[in-house]
Formats: structure tokens, C-alpha cells, sequence
């Protein structure tokens, strides 16, 4: 059986991963989606099971504690990980798996999967644009958008350990270079 890759892609937040990750599954229906467990709460149109599995910090710490995450974090004051469960899936079915994980969870994923993984940064073209993406995407606070800008210049210090790096300013052209490093990884596994 061909093996699995791990295809991890990640971006300051407000980049428009998600919005990319999104297409991208739409176009590749053979790939999985890794479902990540969170504690923050869920958005007005995200999907227990789809987008995350929202679970209570009780849960979560229960799930670190019995090992269940190959990596996590916690960010802007929630906790964010991988499940064991979901790159099991992953690799018991040889087929390929998409994850929307921070910068630091990217790292620990190649890094406990060297072979397999696969890493893509997208990156905003401008702080401004960035700022004006969150406020306009309405799903936080003020204060929430600050403390989300504020790991960015962390961030794009890391943009040179990935193995791509696609900049999301036309959404066509930025979708479209994700879908060309996905098709050729997809090639590659064959
Ligand atoms: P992330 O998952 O990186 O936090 P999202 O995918 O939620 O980002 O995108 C943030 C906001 O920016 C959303 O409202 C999305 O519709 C919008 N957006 C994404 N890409 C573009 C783009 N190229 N041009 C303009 N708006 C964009
Ligand atoms: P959001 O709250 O906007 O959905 O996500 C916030 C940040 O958490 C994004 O950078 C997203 O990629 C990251 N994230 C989502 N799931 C995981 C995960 O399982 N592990 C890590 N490390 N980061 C995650």
C-alpha cells in the first residue's frame, strides 16, 4: 500500500488557511482531514466532529494525560492538539491527511513523522491586511485579534523550516499553488 503523507498547513492567524484547507478538501477528495481537539468555542458555523471536536479543559488534560495527542498547544488561551486517533486513520488507510495546526504543532508533527510530513506556511501579504481580514472574518473580540496578532512576528520566524511557502493575496492564486504542491505530493506517494 502507498504510504500516507501527512500534509500540514499552517499560517498566522486570519491568513486564510482555513478558507484554503477548506478548498483544497473540496478538490482532493481522497485526502482525510485531521479534526484536531480544541477548547475553544465553537463558531457559529463550525461542526462538532468536522471542524474540531470542542471539548471542555477537563477533557483535554484527560486526553494529555492518557497520551491521546501527538502534539498540542495552548494558544491564545485555549488548548489546541492533534489526535493519536486521527493520523492512525491516516496511516492505517495509506491514504493522505490534511492538518490546520499551529507553527510549533507543524514542527513537532514532521518531527515525530520526518518521512511522512509535508509542511506549507501561508502567509498574509501585510500585517495590515491581516488585521483587516480578522476584524472583517468577526469571530473575535478586540482583544482577541491583538493577542492573536501578537505571536504573528513569532510566526514568520519560522516560515524558513517549512518546505513551502505560499503568500494568500489573490485567494484564486494562493488556492490554486496549494492545490499544485498537494497534486504533486499526491503524484510523489504513488
Ligand atoms: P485562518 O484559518 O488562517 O485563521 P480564514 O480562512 O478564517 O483564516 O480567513 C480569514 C478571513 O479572511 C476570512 O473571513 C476569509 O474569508 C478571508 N480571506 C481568506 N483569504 C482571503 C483573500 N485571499 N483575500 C481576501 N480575504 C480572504
Ligand atoms: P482557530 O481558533 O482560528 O480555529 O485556530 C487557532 C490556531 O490553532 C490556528 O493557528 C490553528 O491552525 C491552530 N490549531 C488548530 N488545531 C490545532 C492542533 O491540533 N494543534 C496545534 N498545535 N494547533 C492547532
Amino acid at each position: 500500500m502507498p504510504g500516507s503523507k501527512l500534509i500540514v498547513i499552517s499560517a498566522p492567524s486570519g491568513s486564510g488557511k482555513t478558507t484554503i484547507v477548506r478548498e483544497s478538501l473540496k478538490r482532493h477528495p481522497e485526502i482525510l482531514f485531521s479534526v484536531s481537539a480544541t477548547t475553544r468555542p465553537k463558531r457559529e458555523f463550525e461542526v462538532h466532529g468536522k471542524d474540531y471536536f470542542f471539548i471542555t479543559k477537563e477533557e483535554f488534560k484527560r486526553k494529555i494525560q492518557n497520551d491521546e495527542l501527538v502534539e498540542w498547544e495552548q494558544l491564545y488561551g485555549d488548548y489546541y492538539g492533534t489526535l493519536r486517533s486521527e493520523v492512525d486513520r491516516a496511516l492505517r488507510s495509506g491514504k493522505s491527511m490534511l492538518f490546520d495546526v499551529d507553527v510549533n504543532g507543524a514542527l513537532s508533527i514532521r518531527a515525530q513523522y520526518p518521512k511522512e510530513t509535508v509542511l506549507i506556511f501561508i502567509k498574509p501579504p501585510s500585517m495590515e491586511i491581516l488585521t483587516q481580514r480578522l476584524m472583517k472574518r468577526g469571530t473575535e473580540t478586540l482583544e482577541t485579534i491583538r493577542t492573536r496578532l501578537e505571536r504573528v512576528p513569532m510566526e514568520l520566524e519560522k516560515e524558513n523550516e517549512f518546505h513551502f511557502c505560499v503568500v494568500n493575496d489573490d485567494l484564486q492564486t494562493a488556492t490554486d499553488e496549494v492545490d499544485r504542491i498537494i497534486h504533486n505530493v499526491q503524484k510523489e506517494k504513488k
